[in-house]
């Protein structure tokens, strides 16, 4: 059984924005209408994996983990490229 309880609402007790005066209501960061910083807090589904996720960008459309998935995929791309191109010089 369970002795230690965690308070649910910890997480966001200290929440505090530059621009408005913000609330938090049913665990959900509430901004002021109109308050500039509101995305921050506001989550969007991730346009790769569909996730919702709070964006560090305020045009990201991925989330992090897709984001670092495709430099990833990337880095892997260009190094199997190299490889193609030196197994081509080889071959001469
Ligand atoms: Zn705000
Ligand atoms: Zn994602």
């Amino acid at each position: 059984m369970l002795t230690k309880k965690r308070k649910p609402f910890s997480k966001y007790t200290h929440v505090s924005c530059d621009s408005c005066q913000v609330l938090v209501i049913n665990n959900v960061v509430c901004h002021e209408g109109g308050c500039p910083d509101a995305w921050k807090d506001k989550k969007i589904p991730c346009f790769e994996c569909g996730f919702d996720f709070k964006r560090e960008e305020r045009y990201q459309k991925t989330c992090q983990g897709c984001i670092e998935d495709n430099e990833n995929n990337a880095r892997e791309y260009y190094q199997e490229l190299e490889r193609q191109k030196e197994e081509n010089e080889n071959q001469d």
